[in-house]
Order: structure tokens, then sequence, then C-alpha cells
């Protein structure tokens, strides 16, 4: 007889609610090993005996073929004493201990699931709840850790015999997924009125009936509730729009699938891969001109917003709907989504005429993920369902566990152990009570998820952030303030796990300077340690302050003063005078070198706009107005000393120059982001003539801007620079908590009382 060893083994990484037991249990009856396997704290566990030989190919198979959604990071093995105990077992989960496993973000519907809704012979035929351990709801129904039912929204259902059988067959797909469930004994849809009662007929195909009647639908999805009116219907739209008091911000559309996708836009094939991979982000898009999408989706926009589906109910939505739909977030205006049934037919009353909706509870709102694709990778805007909580892996473990705050718009946190950054969900802006609850509440949440007690918290220098409150609040932690835009490089920096030193272009809306003046249009000389401000553009006055960020007209008044053109002065003419008063006394208008406010000036000088309704408005429209085909460029003035000064006046000067020659605002748009982009390199040769340093990292709202990114990119490289810019956090200020984190980590003085 062969000599038999047992092997402890331990696996950490992404491993829980994948699938990963009963792969294993599969590999080891392939290999006709005996033992055990179970989930604990930090992961999975398992003893392995045989025959050596059979043991060591299954550990050398055990990380090649591990299941789709899985992520191992770590393997660590080590010798037991045989026990001779027969057959392989899963054993249940351990709950004490320190917790650090990783828990898998929600997936889109699986392929094998999606089979087996359309066979009229199967059990969940068309059961809009489908899911197996390749796909469904994870980080939306997940209360707490193990990653068990019984510490998810799928508790109170309890599992009928066929699904029970499924989820302890080891041979089966289902085997210990958590959320499995069935027509017998899972969640079950509803459709009702705006007064709570239940509409007849089968829920779905009655939603889909009210949709194609024009009716504004809200619709229970994984993390929260959306609101759906057919895309193609003009009046639907613009009444979902007046009702959710939500002026230009683009709709994001909901196709059935790739085919339909390509109907409404432009998509190359990253871009496609993109929509149907298993995160389903919402992807922007080129919308062809021949879309039959109704105006009010997205005023003013070249872009369209496409997802595909990624639930079993959105795919059988859009089957009976058979027709586009806008999907847009259950809320008012610039509130966080609602995701409780009661707060839901509470908040959306007048918004919603009807809902589908079902029993199984969202514990951890999220909203969908926004992309852009950029050199053939996904360029983030918004990093949420799909891919939250996954952490992000550093390129140094950091000393001890941290918290980063965040900024203010567009707020995330992260929370950091080792080499893992968890970024939370979306959070929305931080400037109101239900943003703040929902802040404060997902720092407690993650804190348990990954049992992280932060002993280090990083916040913005900006002191009336209720983000940077909430951490000088916090008892018991040593304090690291981070300069905004120090934290944006650095956000760019862990995004490519990298530590510097580089040349820094931070391009943002605003953001508080070390002065106390507000930055934003920035280069920096730094690493995570700090930061040394090599040039800026020249600021200008901040007329009204922010007054001056909803109304961009104030800003072209500010660069031209009495030099503006006329008709800008005219459409303006009521505050005209006041406002360049404001600006030259200095009174109410604070100094800004922001980049994002150079094109807003410019914005408003072209006659797009003269006042905005989202953040970035103007910006966003400005890049779309750009023709793809025009030439030329305009060229802003340096002028030397430390630090330099980039006078952005020369670009807007250029612009209404052209303007009065007769050129169009769309060849105008384009030569002022060449103009921009070609800045941004000569200064950066500038600076790396008095450095030495050759690699540039891009970072700042203002570089969610394709176009500018396109033309900084290629011509920084052209002249010998290797350029960093994101592509797993967003550019925007959404990345702040990452940048946090990795200063606090590089600059942390204290001692940590854990490792
Ligand atoms: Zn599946
Ligand atoms: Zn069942
Ligand atoms: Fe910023």
């Amino acid at each position: 007889m062969q000599h038999s060893i047992r092997v402890g083994v331990r696996v950490e990484g992404v491993v829980q609610g994948v699938g990963f037991r009963p792969y294993v249990h599969g590999l080891a009856h392939r290999f006709g090993l005996s033992g055990r396997v179970g989930n604990d704290t930090a992961g999975v566990f398992m003893e392995i005996e045989g025959a050596e030989q059979a043991v060591s190919e299954f550990l050398a198979t055990l990380p090649a073929q591990a299941p789709p959604l899985a992520v191992i990071e770590q393997v660590r093995t080590h010798l037991l004493a045989p026990t001779g105990e027969p057959g392989f077992h899963i054993v249940s989960s351990h709950a004490a201990g320190r917790r650090d496993t990783l828990i898998s973000a929600d997936t889109a519907t699986c392929a094998d699931c999606l089979r087996e809704m359309a066979d009229p012979a199967d059990r969940r035929f068309e059961y809009p709840f489908t899911n197996c351990t390749n796909c469904g709801p994870r980080f939306t129904i997940v209360r707490d850790v193990p990653y068990d039912r019984l510490f998810t929204t799928m508790a109170p259902f309890e599992m009928c015999q066929a699904c029970s059988r499924e989820y302890h067959d080891p041979a089966d797909r289902r085997f210990h997924a958590q959320p499995v469930c069935c027509p017998a004994c899972g969640p079950r849809l509803r459709l009702i009125d705006a007064n709570g009662a239940e509409l007849p007929g089968e829920p779905i195909a009655a939603a889909a009936e009210l949709l194609r009647a024009g009716v504004v639908l809200a619709v229970k999805g994984l993390g929260g509730f959306h609101v759906a009116a057919l895309a193609a219907d003009a009046v639907a739209t613009a009444e979902l729009r007046a009702r959710k008091h939500r002026e230009d911000k683009p709709f994001a559309v909901m196709v059935a699938d790739l085919d339909a996708a390509r109907q409404l836009c432009e998509i190359d094939p990253v871009g496609e891969q993109v929509l149907s991979g298993r995160r389903r982000p919402v992807v922007l898009l080129t919308k062809r001109p021949d879309a039959p999408v109704a105006p009010a989706v997205a005023p003013g926009n070249r872009n369209l917003g496409l997802m595909l589906p990624y639930t079993p109910l959105h795919h059988l939505l859009l089957r009976d709907t058979a027709a586009p739909i806008v999907l847009t977030s259950g809320n008012i205006s610039d509130e966080p989504i609602a995701y409780q049934d009661d707060d839901a037919r509470q908040r959306l009353t007048g918004i919603a005429d009807a809902y589908l909706t079902h029993n199984r509870a969202i514990h951890m709102r999220t909203d969908d993920s926004v992309v852009r694709v950029f050199r053939g990778a996904e360029l983030p805007v918004r990093r949420s369902r799909g891919y939250a909580p996954e952490p992000l892996t550093l390129a140094q473990p950091v000393p001890c566990p941290i918290l980063g705050c965040g900024a203010e718009l567009k707020s995330t946190f992260c929370l950091a152990r080792g080499r893992h950054a968890f970024i939370s969900h979306h959070i929305g802006d931080l400037e109101n009570y239900e943003t703040l609850r929902s802040f404060t509440e997902g720092v407690e949440h993650f804190r348990r998820l990954f049992d992280i007690t932060p002993e280090i918290v990083a916040h913005d220098l900006h002191p009336e952030y209720l983000s940077t409150k909430y951490a000088v609040d916090l008892a018991d932690v040593e304090l690291v303030g981070v300069q905004h835009h120090h934290a944006h490089i650095a956000s760019c920096l862990a995004d490519n796990r990298e530590v510097g030193p580089v040349l820094g272009v931070a391009f943002d809306g605003t953001g508080y300077g070390s002065d106390g003046t507000l930055w934003g249009g920035e280069f920096l000389l730094t690493d995570l340690t700090r930061f040394q401000r090599m040039a800026h553009l020249v600021p200008v006055p901040l007329p009204g302050g922010t007054a001056a960020i909803r109304q961009p007209w104030r800003m072209a008044a500010s660069y031209l003063g009495s030099d503006a053109p006329q008709d800008l002065i005219q459409r303006n003419a009521k505050h005209w005078d006041a406002v360049l008063a404001m600006a030259s006394r200095g009174v109410n208008s604070p100094m800004t070198s922001s980049a994002g406010r150079l094109f807003d000036a410019v914005a408003a000088i072209l006659g797009i706009r003269d006042s905005i309704n989202y953040e970035g408005q103007a910006a966003v429209e400005l890049e779309q107005r750009a023709d793809l085909t025009e030439l030329g460029s305009y060229s802003a003035s340096i002028t030397e000393g430390a630090p330099l000064q980039v006078h952005g006046v020369d670009l807007v000067q250029a612009v209404v120059a052209d303007l009065r020659a007769g050129v169009t605002p769309e060849a105008i748009a384009t030569r002022f982001h060449h103009g921009l982009a070609d800045t941004i390199v000569r200064v950066c040769l500038m600076l790396r003539d008095i450095t030495g340093i050759d690699v540039a990292a891009l970072s700042g709202g203002v570089f969610q801007n394709v176009l500018l990114l396109e033309r900084t990119v290629a011509a920084l490289e052209n002249v010998g620079f290797r350029v960093l810019t994101h592509s797993r956090v967003p550019p925007n200020d959404a990345g702040i908590s990452l940048g946090q984190v990795a200063v606090a980590a590089a600059t942390a003085q204290s001692g940590c009382r854990t490792r």
C-alpha cells in the first residue's frame, strides 16, 4: 500500500460564495482523496489525505481550475498526521476569529441559469430569482460574515426539498450556493399600483404591458429601486425627467442584448466585452444618429449610457417589453437610491405609477457602475455595483489598518488592511443628512464585514467637508490630512500599483489647497509621502463662490471682464456688472486655479451653457461639441518661476478671437481641447528638465474627458514620457479615498497597535 499523507491547506482571496467548497469536493473525488473543507473567517480551509502523488497533483490543480468568480491570492500548506477518516466532507463554517474573508461582488446571471430559465421543462422556467454559485446577488444581500445563507437576506426563505438537494449535492452547480431558491421556496414578484394594490396578471408580463402603454414603473433591482420607462417614448421619458426633478443628466438605457445595443450605439469589441462581462456596468458609448431613443433620455448628449440585463428579472422584463428601457436610479435628484420597500414607496410617490417589486430584502444599497472605454481598457466613472466590495491589491501592505474618508462629491470611503484596499460602493454627494447617514452606516458595515478597525484615519484638508468632520470626530486614531490633489495623484499611483515619484497632473473642479485657496489645475512633483507644487493655472476669481460653479458664465466674466463677447454679456446683463465688480474687488470671490472652471468659461463663451444642472455639465457638453475632424490648437504662455504659472486666459482669449473670426463652435471646442493638452505637455517637458522625472500621472475629474485624455497621453508618449492613467478607480473624487489611504500608509508616524 502506498504511503498516505495529510495536508492542511489554507486558501485566501475571493473564495467564499463563489462555489469554492464544491469545487474542492469534486477535485478531491477526482484524485481519490479523503478529508474535509470549510469556510472560516480567513477564507477556505481544508485537510486533504491520500497518496502523496495524488495530494500533490490535487494541490497543483487547485488554483488552475478554480471557479470563474474565485480570486486566489494565497495558498498555504502544512503537514498533518493522517487520521484514516474515510470520505470527503464539507464542514460547517467557523464564525469565530479574525475575519480576512473577501466577499464577491454581485454578478450577472450566468449562461447556465439563463438556459434553465428558457427551458419550459425546467423547474426554474422563467423564475426571476434564479442563481447559482457562478452568478447572482452577493454584496447587496450579505448582512454579516462568514458568507452563509443565515447571514444574508435569503435567510427567511426556507429551501424546499429540491433546492436543498441541489444545495447539498457536491456534484451540483448549486452546491452551497447561498441564495439558491426556486418558484416553490424563493422570493416572489408583485406588481402593485401607486396605492399598494396588487395588479392582476403575471407580474413581469403585466409590467411590460404598462411600460409599453407609457407608464413610469419602479423596478426593484439588485442594489436598489430603479425607475423605468420605454426609451423610445418621448412623453414617458419627459414625464420621468420632470418627476425626478432631473433636468439634463443623462438616463442610462438597458437593452436586451448586444444586438439591441448595436442599434443604439457604436460599439467596438472592447466595449462589447465590458457591456457583456459579469460586472455589467453602464458603458458610455457614442450614440448612433438614427438611434430610436427619445430626446429626453440624454439631452444635448452625443453619448448614451447602455447596460445589459444583469438579473433574471431584467432579462425577462426586457424580453417582454421587446424594446430598450430607461433604467435610472429611484430617487429625487441627488438623494441616495431608494432600496428598502417602505422607504421606496414613500420616496417614489409622485415619480412611479406602479411598482414591480419582490420580497427579497436589499441589505446594501448599490448604484449601477459607469465606465468609459479608453485605449482598450475601462476608464471608471463610477465604481459600484458589480465591483464593490472587491478589494484593490496594493503595491505594498499598509503598516496598520487605515480608513480614507474621501472628499465630498461622488463620495466613497476606503478601508485598508494588509495589501487589500476595500473601496466602498458609490455613496453620493456628501452634502445632506441622508447621504451622510449612508456614509457612516457604510463604514460600519465594511468595518464589520472585513474586520478592520482603523488606527489611522486619512481625510481631506477642506475643513467644511462632512467627511473631514467625520474623521476629526473619531477618537483614538491617528489623523492624517491629505491635500486633495496629492490624493488624486496618489490614487492614480495606487491604481497602477506604483509609488512614484511622478509628475502628477491633477485637473479637477476644485479642491482645498495647502495655501487655503482653491486648487484644480495642478502639476505636482510627488510620490506617496510628499508633493511639491511645480506649476499651476494662474488663479482667477470665482465670483460668488459656489454660484460661479452653478453658473459658468460667471467664469467667462471672471476671465474676460468687459472683453467678453457682447451676446454673452447681453444674455447675462442683469447680473453682469455686479459679478464683474465682485470679481475685481475680491468680494465673495475666492481665487481658484481650477481647470474645470476654465472649461466652464469656454463653454459659456461658445453659448453651450450659462448655467448647469449637474456637476461638470458644461465640460461634458463642451467635449461633446468638439468636431473630431477639426485640426488646430491654441497656446497658453507659461511664466518661469517656482511654481511655473500657466496662463489659461490665453486659451480663453484665443477662443474669443476665433469666435469673432467666424470659426464654428465645433472647431473652437476642438482647438481648446488640443490647446489644453498641448499646454500640459509643454509644462511637463519643462518640469522634466527641472526634475529629471519622465513619468507623468493624470488624475482628477477633468480626465474623464476622453478627448483631452487621448490627446494628452499620445503627446506625452510622443516626447518620451511614460504615462499613468486610471483603469481601476475613477479619476474623479470617487478615487480620493484610495489616494488618502496610499498617502497615509506611506507617511504614518505612529507605531501601529496591530500588524
Ligand atoms: Zn448561474
Ligand atoms: Zn426551492
Ligand atoms: Fe477633485
